[in-house]
């Protein structure tokens, strides 16, 4: 349910609505916009709370809400996701992330300027990564990646330099100012990780790990969560969710490639997903053709047509030497390729009336 407040209604309306779903034993979370204010509404939330959702409010609630002062109406969230859908934030949501090599010292996610976050998949040595990181920043991009704590499919791939490489990742923002986004795998490590990271990355294979999900959401660092590479649009949403009703409102959605049937990519990249994200909900969706294509050739063509599409960043694998990689190196783009690759994002970015923020 979205309790929705009359234009610029006084805090002691918003106040009265808060403190009054509070005694229903339900929580209001409210959504400030420029004019008015929205409270979306749920039942309790919390890992072993009562049963939470449009299902546990009692009818008679939405009467007296509708009867209070400043009170313009009170709707009926139709999809499973609340907080996360268009009805609930009707204007995009925008993030903060800091970065000093941009002016201003912030990156927005979200408006009009499109983020080139680019870096090694795997932080692998001090040299590669700096490397890579001195190259990339040079090209415009203001947020590094660079996984510390890898998912490998088999036991026997790399699994990262664990918190040795957020280290390096550290130094590196410190070099060169950019944002950093790495991954976190577990529960336990979300505070660790958070030390070094300016986002947090939720792998593909972590989407539905609901406890970390809950514990991201615990945190307030902004959130970039990979869409499982078999969910649907839906089982992403309601991810998302998770992390926004434990009250964490920056998460970003990340489309980087479903299962299909085809074997002449690693994934198919679901580039319908971007406008449908869009139209469905009010959070950022970027963009990663790496996974998304597993190729090189095709990543230059996909960062494209994902700019086409409305991305609002691209999160793309970039190495000094890819044929060497530890990791991913058929899909890491080279120095050159990724040099060759940001004037083709900026045409395209202008022909659709958006910008990049190269710093
Ligand atoms: C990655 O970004 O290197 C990665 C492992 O991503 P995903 O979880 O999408 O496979
Ligand atoms: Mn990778």
């Amino acid at each position: 349910m979205i309790v929705v407040m009359k234009p610029h209604s006084s805090e002691e309306s918003i106040e009265r609505v808060m403190n009054f779903l509070e005694k229903q034993g339900l929580t209001g979370h409210p959504s400030r916009g420029v004019e008015r204010t929205i409270i979306g509404v749920l039942g309790s939330v919390g890992p072993w709370g009562a049963p939470g959702g449009i299902g546990g409010i009692n009818p008679s609630v939405e009467s007296a809400l509708e009867a209070m002062p400043d009170v313009e109406s009170v709707i009926r969230v139709t999809k499973p996701y609340k907080l996360a859908s268009r009805e609930f934030h009707p204007e995009d949501t925008i993030i903060t992330i800091p970065a000093a090599c941009v002016s201003g010292g912030r990156v927005y996610l979200g408006g009009n300027a499109i983020v080139m976050m680019a870096g090694p998949c795997t932080v692998e040595s001090e040299k590669q990564l700096m490397t890579t990181a001195e190259a990339v920043r040079k090209q415009g991009a203001v947020i590094l990646r660079g996984g510390a704590f890898k998912p490998s499919t088999s036991p026997y791939g790399f699994r990262g330099m664990g918190e040795a490489g957020l280290k390096l990742l550290a130094k590196a923002r410190a070099e060169f100012g950019m944002a950093v986004i790495t991954e976190v795998m577990t529960p336990t490590d979300v505070p660790m990780v958070s030390e070094y990271a300016d986002i947090l990355q939720i792998g593909t294979r972590n989407m539905q790990n609901y406890m970390l999900l809950d514990e991201v959401g615990r945190s307030q660092k902004p959130v970039v969560l990979k869409r499982g590479m078999s969910a649907t649009i839906e089982e992403w949403l309601l991810a998302a969710e998770y992390i926004l009703s434990q009250g964490n409102r920056n998460v970003i959605l990340c489309e980087r490639g479903i299962r299909t049937f085809e074997k002449a990519t690693r994934n198919t990249m679901d580039i319908s997903a971007i406008p449908l994200i869009k139209q469905l909900s009010h959070l950022p969706i970027i963009s990663d053709p790496s996974q998304g294509t597993g190729r090189r050739d095709l990543v230059i063509p996909m960062t494209l047509a994902s700019i086409a599409a409305g991305t609002d960043a691209l999160l793309i694998e970039v190495h000094p030497n890819p044929d060497e990689a530890l990791k991913d190196g058929a899909q890491s783009l080279t120095l050159d390729q990724f040099q060759a690759l940001m004037p083709q994002a900026q045409t395209v970015a202008r022909a659709i009336g958006r910008t990049m923020i190269t710093g």
